[in-house]
């Protein structure tokens, strides 16, 4: 299919995202994921990194990649919550599930900088998500709380031909493995989430290898990955997807790989059993072949520090 005849126009090549301030009562959700208890916390609504599989954007809006809120009083919600936590222990905080927290917007507000510092003050162990090359900015923050935190990165493609369509917003793979060893050179706990795994379009025994080996010229010990999920509004941008990158009968191979014929319903659909084993276990396999770590690094709950309530100052708030 020729390029021009492909309208992306109405999902996520709109330009620059616009960024408003916005007030928040709550910051620390918890969550449960296949009898895990974890808490995560999203300084902002919406992302600018604009990947088409994003599983965040939930009923599919445009306004997801192009009007992002600032959760401008994030941090003192979150001390306020970590005040009031009824248990001695914490388990560990995901920043952040349903956003990039090191996304443009981070730039001109730093929310997830204080919120990383009221953690911190509260002895809260941490994960840090993101795609982004951005972090360097608190390399130093992480490092010298390096025992109890943990940032993972999400890396979908090395071939930038690829990235500039899936995910525009994001930094080419090279820039994000040269943050990754600065940050494994000071001695931060890393790993690198090959997710998600696109079927058709960055599943190559190829990208995989490239993927896995650039894991292992930046240091990483942990390396993992999932294969794509399918939902309706991510199915309606992976069609624009598949015709842009000129995949052969893409969208009747997605049907095969999937399992369905009509429309996409709102729930998840994963790709069929054997193909997903398949590619999960070639992952795997390059992994361990490289000496590294299939899995998470390890994070625990620990004993919240009552010491220092209060002492997040307010001119860090409004630093
Ligand atoms: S970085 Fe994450 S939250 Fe942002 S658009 Fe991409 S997948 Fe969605």
């Amino acid at each position: 299919m020729p390029r021009q005849s492909v309208d992306v126009s109405a999902l996520w090549y709109r330009g620059a995202a616009t960024i408003e301030p916005k007030k928040s009562k709550s910051l620390l959700h918890p969550f449960v994921v296949r009898n895990y208890n974890g808490l995560t916390i999203n300084p902002y609504q919406g992302c600018g990194h604009r990947c088409a599989y994003c599983y965040a954007t939930y009923e599919w809006s445009p306004d997801f990649y192009d009007k992002i809120y600032a959760k401008s009083n994030a941090a003192e919600v979150l001390e306020g919550q970590l005040r009031k936590w009824k248990s001695d222990t914490i388990n560990p905080v995901m920043v952040s599930s349903a956003t990039d927290c090191y996304q443009p917007a981070e730039l001109r507000y730093g929310l997830t900088r204080k919120c990383i510092e009221v953690l911190q003050n509260y002895n809260v162990p941490y994960y840090v998500f993101t795609k982004s090359s951005m972090i360097e900015r608190d390399l130093e923050l992480h490092r010298r709380y390096s025992h109890n935190c943990s940032i993972i990165w999400s890396i979908t493609t090395c071939d930038e031909r690829i990235r500039r369509i899936v995910e525009p917003g994001t930094p080419p793979a090279t820039r994000i493995f040269a943050t990754i060893k600065k940050f494994t050179d000071a001695g931060i706990s890393c790993g690198v989430n090959v997710d998600p795994i696109i079927p058709l379009v960055t599943d190559t025994d190829e990208e995989l290898d490239e993927i896995v080996n650039s894991c292992k010229d930046a240091n990483l010990k942990h390396v993992f990955g999932s294969v794509m999920r399918l939902r309706a509004d991510i199915w309606d941008r992976m069609k624009i997807v598949l015709k842009l990158l000129q995949v052969p009968d893409g969208e009747e191979q997605y049907k095969e790989i999937y399992g369905f014929r009509g429309p996409v319903e709102s729930s998840y659909l994963s790709a069929d059993r054997k193909y997903e084993r398949r590619i999960l276990d070639l992952l795997e396999l390059k992994i361990k072949g490289q000496q590294m770590l299939h899995r998470f690094p390890a994070r625990i709950a620990t004993r919240i520090d009552r010491a220092h309530f209060g002492q997040t100052t307010l001119a860090s708030y409004l630093a």
